[in-house]
């Protein structure tokens, strides 16, 4: 009550003027927004419209479509997490593949883990490489690592060409499922997942907002538990910059040697000695990764049903 009508005005604005507020159906009635210091590129691939901003308080904000995909003050939560929730759940992972994560902070991650042989990427738009090597150096880093390929093209015809059985682990970083990334939250794309993957090997990926989702989410889930006959998990971390606060993701295995994915068997830490250069871990520890698959309950009852 102390504050006046005048002043209460002041803080209602749709689009703030100098802000990027990220309007967009798959979050209907809500815009979280970020204060603007510089546009620092604009662009328009053949997929999508690109655009990297300084912003005051997270650093530099990579835009897909009016979309926030990563700002350097909490893509750790992310990439940490979604490449440490499956690696540190299987002994000894040689193979791993990307799909999407074209900035390179996901290879950044699976380079820390030593026993990685071979580290494949196939991401659709070579804007988004370009875009990342040139505004966020600490992230594009993963490229710099020689186990690394990059293929640029789409990831389900990729994924199609890939003998039965060549990957330990497939990391699948997507946008949100409306453009480019939306075959990947399909059944034909998990069913090649799981081909691909050799028996008791591990898929994570980007499974939306408990918030705002839960319907692409129960697909998700009820796809999953059809096509990877090992075990099928939800997990979660928090990302200011994204939808709702919160990221999940989804964590299968297939059948084969038995995964249980809340009681990791590879751990790593940040005093672990490998690559120096990517700098410590941020966010993820083994506590962390036990926490990520707590559910609330209306969460939990959604996806145990599926
Ligand atoms: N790594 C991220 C983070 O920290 O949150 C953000 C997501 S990443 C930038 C998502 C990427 O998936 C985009 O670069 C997009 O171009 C890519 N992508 C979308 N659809 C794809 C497809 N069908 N095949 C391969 N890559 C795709």
């Amino acid at each position: 009550n102390s504050i006046s009508t005048n002043k209460e005005s002041e803080y209602i604005s749709s689009v703030i003027p100098g802000w990027f507020s990220e309007i967009s159906p798959m979050w209907p009635g809500e815009a979280h927004s970020l204060k603007v210091e510089k546009i620092l590129f604009q662009g328009k691939s053949e997929y999508q419209n690109v655009m990297v901003f300084q912003s005051s308080t997270y650093g530099n904000v990579l835009v897909l479509d009016g979309v926030i995909q990563l700002t350097e003050r909490d893509e750790c939560a992310y990439q940490e997490m979604i490449v440490h929730l499956p690696l540190c759940s299987i002994p000894n992972p040689k193979k791993v593949l990307v799909i999407g994560g074209g900035d390179g902070g996901v290879l950044r991650e699976v380079s820390r883990h030593s026993t990685v042989e071979q580290i494949d990427i196939c991401e659709i738009d070579k804007m988004v490489v370009d875009v990342s090597e040139q505004f966020f150096p600490h992230v594009s880093i993963g490229y710099k690592d020689p186990r690394v390929t990059l293929h640029i093209g789409d990831g389900v015809a990729f994924l199609k060409a890939v003998p039965e059985g060549t990957y330990d682990a497939i990391i699948v970083d997507s946008s949100d499922p409306i453009g480019p990334a939306q075959e990947l939250f399909e059944k034909p794309f998990f069913e090649s997942v799981a081909k691909a993957l050799r028996p008791g090997g591990v898929i994570c990926t980007q499974a939306e907002s408990i918030w705002l989702h839960m319907h692409i989410i129960e697909d998700i889930v009820a796809n999953c538990r059809q096509i990877f006959k090992g075990s099928v998990n939800y997990a979660w971390t928090s990302v200011p910059t994204y939808p709702s606060g919160v990221i999940g993701f989804m964590l299968c295995s297939t059948e084969g040697p038995p995964v249980d994915f809340k009681h990791p068997v590879n751990p790593i830490e940040s005093d672990d000695g490998h690559c120096k250069s990517n700098g410590p871990l941020k966010f993820y520890n083994k506590e962390m990764h036990a926490a990520a698959f707590c559910l609330p309950s209306f969460a939990k009852k959604v996806i145990e049903s599926k």
